[in-house]
């Protein structure tokens, strides 16, 4: 992938309109909308396709992987209701993009991707922009049991069913969101641990991920 880290007042304009498009589409913090507003997400893509980063679309990264789309990756973060300091898995890596969302956030970010590839590119533009996120390469269904056990858990990627291996690594109290259903579609859940083995469900929207391929994935 070809990267060069140029950011121009017409991108800048850009991003601030997307920012604007995604807090009329939803509930959303301003904070949140600010880091939008402020985070150059065409870093994460190909420079060829600069201007694409600020339609509010997924997009390609490669390796048959997508970047989300902005409003699903404001979705998804509203659900984990980020709070400083916080400890935050991410399941899916990908561009780094939601990671990067995270970590700007306040968050202490540990992110998981399988593609090696990905990773070591995301890796490249967080370490631009001075983000800092715990990059890992694996299979992110089996969580990281070393650093956990984590205030939240993100997965980025479509599960079949609910990796009960990430839900022994959250704290009580602690937030799982995560999209489930089969590979055209995906309704986007966040499970509360309420106790030690004790848990809440709660059902939103339906969403379309790429597949959670892994040992409790696909
Ligand atoms: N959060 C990403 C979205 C990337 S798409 C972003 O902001 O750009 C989902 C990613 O999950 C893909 O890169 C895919 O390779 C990765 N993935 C799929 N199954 C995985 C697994 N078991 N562990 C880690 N990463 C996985």
């Amino acid at each position: 992938m070809s990267k060069n880290f140029v950011d121009t007042y017409k991108l800048k304009g850009l991003r601030k309109k997307l920012a604007e498009e995604i807090a009329r589409k939803g509930e959303f913090d301003y904070k949140l909308i600010d880091v939008i507003a402020n985070l150059p997400r065409h870093f994460f893509l190909d420079s060829a396709f600069a201007e694409k980063a600020y339609h509010d679309q997924a997009f390609p990264i490669g390796e048959g992987q997508t970047i989300s789309q902005p409003y699903t990756v404001a979705y998804q973060t509203m659900l984990l209701e980020v709070k400083p300091g916080e400890k935050i898995l991410e399941i899916g890596t990908g561009s780094g993009y939601q990671a990067a969302i995270l970590a700007s956030l306040g968050a202490k970010v540990y992110s998981i991707e399988r593609v090696q590839k990905l990773s070591d590119e995301a890796k490249k533009v967080l370490a631009h922009l001075n983000i800092i996120v715990k990059t890992y390469v694996g299979d992110g269904t089996l969580g990281l049991p070393k650093q956990a056990p984590f205030d939240k858990i993100i997965v980025t990627a479509a599960a079949p069913i609910i990796p009960e291996t990430l839900l022994l690594q959250l704290k009580v109290g602690g937030y799982l969101v995560i999209p489930v259903g089969d590979k055209e579609t995906q309704e986007m859940r966040r499970i509360t641990k309420t106790g030690e083995s004790t848990f809440k469900t709660q059902v939103f929207d339906t969403f379309r991920f790429v597949p959670l391929i892994g040992e409790e994935g696909w």
